[in-house]
């Protein structure tokens, strides 16, 4: 349902010894919306992102998904109800084709409701929607390629891929645009704006000028807090945000 968060994370608090990673953290994702998750170095990012995923449980705090409290729930559970987390994850295996290795993903998806009827048509249908997958992420010119020798951009392309695989309505997404030209960062921003309609986004990134081109809303962190929470022009005028960043650089 738009407008009603899909996926919220209430008061998540980690620390690690004496450090607050994450100190309150509250953040609310909904479909149809890029949410930006920034800050300086060290301020919590991945520790934050690592909870929403289940790689890393809050020490205090709640994680909800689809009106369900998902806390207690594993990665690779979250992944299966339709969260999933992208460019740190994801294994592209190198020797197969880059069909092939979208198949896998879909694979490990179907496996989960398998029948002896499906079975017949199976690899049929596992190969279409791999297709359909490589269009939809514009690397349908690619399918027969050896993964290995895509460029470090259609890479990132083929783990958006391998991630819709597995159907998923929250896509939690790693500081995609790191280590690309403004090329490749460009063609990936426009398949994020295709694909923004259908799911509820979250995105760390380092990259100002992407974050301020597809944040529908942007949160700042500061030592592990939420400093700011608002529109594009709330956060970029934010004084207090401009001091964090100052700071740092
Ligand atoms: P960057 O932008 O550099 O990736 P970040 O915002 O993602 O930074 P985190 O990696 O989440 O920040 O780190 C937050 C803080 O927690 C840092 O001070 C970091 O040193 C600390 N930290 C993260 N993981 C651990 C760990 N496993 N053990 C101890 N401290 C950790």
């Amino acid at each position: 349902v738009q407008g009603r968060p899909v996926f919220e994370a209430r008061n998540l608090y980690k620390s690690y010894g004496g450090l607050r990673a994450t100190d309150d953290l509250s953040i609310q994702l909904e479909t149809g919306k890029i949410h930006a998750l920034i800050g300086p170095n060290g301020a919590g990012k991945t520790t934050a992102l690592s909870q929403l995923s289940g790689e890393l449980r809050p020490d205090d705090g709640q994680v909800w998904f689809d009106g369900q409290d998902i806390t207690r729930f594993s990665m690779p559970w979250r992944a299966r109800m339709g969260v999933a987390r992208s460019f740190q994850i994801t294994a592209i295996f190198d020797d197969f084709t880059v069909a092939e290795n979208v198949a896998v993903a879909v694979q490990s998806r179907t496996r989960h409701h398998f029948s002896f009827w499906r079975a017949v048509s199976r690899d049929a249908g596992i190969n279409q929607r791999a297709m359909a997958l490589l269009e939809q992420v514009g690397l349908g010119g690619f399918a027969s390629r050896r993964a290995a020798d895509l460029s470090h951009g259609q890479k990132r392309q083929l783990e958006i891929a391998m991630a819709l695989a597995l159907e998923p309505k929250v896509l939690l997404l790693d500081e995609p645009m790191a280590g690309m030209g403004p090329t490749e960062s460009n063609q990936l921003a426009e398949l994020l704006e295709k694909l923004k309609p259908d799911f509820a986004i979250l995105l760390v990134e380092h990259d100002m000028n992407i974050v301020f081109r597809l944040a529908d809303v942007i949160s700042v962190l500061v030592n592990g807090a939420m400093i700011a929470s608002g529109s594009v022009d709330d956060v970029r005028d934010n004084e207090d945000v401009q001091k964090a960043y100052l700071a740092e650089g």
